[in-house]
């Protein structure tokens, strides 16, 4: 059975997890959305892609048109777990009438990997006819490869679909509420942060510094912060352009999370530990007074 990656784009860039989506189906794409000529090319290997321009305002609309796209052989469609994935998966699963199989970590024709509980319970399932699954980005993980695919450009004009949702407004997502996976700038907190109070405060500090709230398996394992917001390999894989890390220490369980972010900055007391070593900027100090300081600035002003 053939199977296809199905990528929604915005802006020309491609979402998290888009690339290894493409490896998962084995390089072969369909890219929908605004400048997807653009984002197509950014994918890397051999394969093929079909890059379809155009708007992304309706997710049900958009859907209903990629279903008459989807060449005849394909049985299994692998949509990133993107926020758009995510939207668009269910409604393709709806208008093909093929089960919906979500939060997947492998993805064969026959058989799927899904994780439950935050990635702490794999659960693999055999299935025996076409479905629609959404591929958690992070964990697969995939090899740059100087090869670029086949793109076809299909133009496509205003969407005329009767539908009975549409789409209002699309409104940038809030930092404290949005997937870590997609967050250009992550505050990130530690053991030496010592209570959820002091996590509390980070996340509001983040939210005005337009990042989004992480932490380490300590911080969650005390329930500092939600399963969700754990980053590391039995956490969520990020990768920011700026991450700000308080109180870690850099276990490599954490940092092999963490992507390759444009700028490191550590607060620690310890200035030999790793995640100091990482850092572009790496501050000496009491973790909690800087975050002290950090909120007297953004919060009270
Ligand atoms: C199988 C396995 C999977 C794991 N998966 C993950 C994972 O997904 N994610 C993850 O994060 N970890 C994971 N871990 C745990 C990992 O090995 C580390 O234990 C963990 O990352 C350490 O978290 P930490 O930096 O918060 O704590 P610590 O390593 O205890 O570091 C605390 C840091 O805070 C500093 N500090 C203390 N007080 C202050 C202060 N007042 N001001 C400033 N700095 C201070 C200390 O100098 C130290 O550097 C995993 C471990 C195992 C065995």
């Amino acid at each position: 059975m053939s199977m296809l990656a199905v990528i929604v784009v915005r802006n020309g860039r491609l979402c998290a997890g888009a690339q290894e989506a493409f490896a998962e189906a084995g390089s072969q794409a369909m890219v929908v959305g605004e400048r997807a000529g653009d984002a197509a090319g950014q994918l890397s290997g051999e394969g093929t892609v079909t890059a379809i321009d155009v708007s992304v305002d309706n997710l049900s609309a958009l859907s209903t048109l990629m279903v008459g796209l989807i060449p005849q052989n394909v049985r299994v469609l692998i949509l990133p777990a993107s926020p758009d994935g995510r939207d668009c998966a269910p409604h393709l699963a709806a208008v093909l009438e093929w089960p919906l199989l979500a939060g997947a970590v492998r993805v064969r024709a026959d058989t799927v990997v899904l994780v439950r509980t935050a990635g702490r319970l794999g659960e693999e399932m055999g299935v025996d006819r076409p479905f629609v699954a959404t591929l958690v980005p992070g964990v697969r993980g995939f090899e740059p490869s100087s090869a670029v695919p086949h793109i076809h450009r299909l133009e496509c004009g205003p969407l005329d679909v009767d539908v009975a949702v549409t789409s209002v407004e699309v409104l940038p997502p809030e930092p404290s509420t949005m997937d870590l996976t997609e967050a250009k700038r992550i505050v990130a907190g530690g053991q030496g942060l010592g209570s959820k109070e002091c996590f509390d405060l980070l996340g509001q500090v983040g939210t005005a510094m337009g990042a989004s709230l992480g932490g380490t398996r300590v911080a969650s394992d005390a329930g500092w912060i939600p399963l969700e917001r754990q980053i590391g390999t039995t956490g969520v894989a990020v990768n920011p352009r700026v991450y700000l890390a308080f109180a870690i220490s850099g276990a490599t369980q954490h940092t092999s999370g963490l992507g390759h972010p444009d700028h490191i900055i550590s607060v620690n007391t310890d200035a030999g530990c790793p995640m100091m070593a990482m850092a572009d900027l790496a501050i000496v100090s009491d973790a909690t007074a800087v975050l002290q300081a950090l909120a007297h600035r953004l919060l009270t002003t």
